[in-house]
């Protein structure tokens, strides 16, 4: 069974003491607004709208929580976690986002890995480079997906890959990459193989 297929709401949380007891295992998915998460979130757990949000500027943003074994516990989640970097979203707003965010990657004990999204053309934004630092720090693993890569060439999403991943490997460790493409539905299997190690309870 495809590691998505079940998920299903759980809970929404816009602060750090909304999130539920941290007994159990959450992945989560971050990236710039527009990077393309909502779609990749959507393929993967083969759903339209699973991961529908508001694209607003300036609406109060949540992190999401989905149970991804709705009828055997819930006790595995993925979680979004709000677009970052959009330019008309209030100081207010994206200071209060700084902090949960960073909070959240540094101190949740039952956050297992990152998928960080990326748009494939405009990969590792100073950003999106502030979210490895927080949360490689650490020591647990991410998996970076570049998406829409139906809009590079076949040669084009190569290099982009390889440059992509020297550059992780130079900087942060426990880090992988792939290409993915919602829109042509591929890199599905990849990113399934890459994080369900990460769900296995510790012995
Ligand atoms: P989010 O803000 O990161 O959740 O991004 P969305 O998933 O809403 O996508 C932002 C825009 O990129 C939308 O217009 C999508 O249709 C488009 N998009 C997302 N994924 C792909 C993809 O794989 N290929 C193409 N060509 N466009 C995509």
């Amino acid at each position: 069974m495809p590691l998505f297929q079940n998920a299903t709401f759980y809970i929404s949380a816009h602060n750090l003491s909304d999130l539920p007891a941290a007994d159990g295992i959450e992945i989560a998915f971050a990236g710039r607004s527009n990077a393309g998460k909502s779609s990749a979130l959507n393929t993967l757990a083969n759903h339209n709208r699973l991961a529908y949000v508001s694209k607003q500027p300036g609406r109060t943003q949540l992190i999401n929580f989905f149970s991804l074994n709705p009828d055997k516990g819930n006790d595995q989640f993925l979680v979004d976690l709000p677009g970052y970097g959009y330019a008309k979203v209030p100081m207010s707003v994206r200071e209060h986002w700084k902090m949960v965010l960073s909070r959240y990657l540094t101190e949740r004990n039952s956050l297992a890995g990152l998928v960080l999204v990326m748009d494939s053309r405009h990969p590792l934004t100073p950003l999106d480079r502030q979210m490895l630092d927080w949360f490689c720090y650490g020591g647990k693993p991410v998996h970076v997906l570049l998406t829409k890569s139906d809009k590079l060439s076949r040669n084009d999403g190569f290099q982009t890959l390889a440059k992509v991943k020297k550059e992780l490997n130079a900087n942060w460790e426990n880090c992988t990459a792939q290409l993915f493409s919602s829109l042509k539905k591929q890199g599905v299997e990849d990113v399934e193989k890459a994080i369900s190690p990460w769900l296995k309870m510790p012995d």
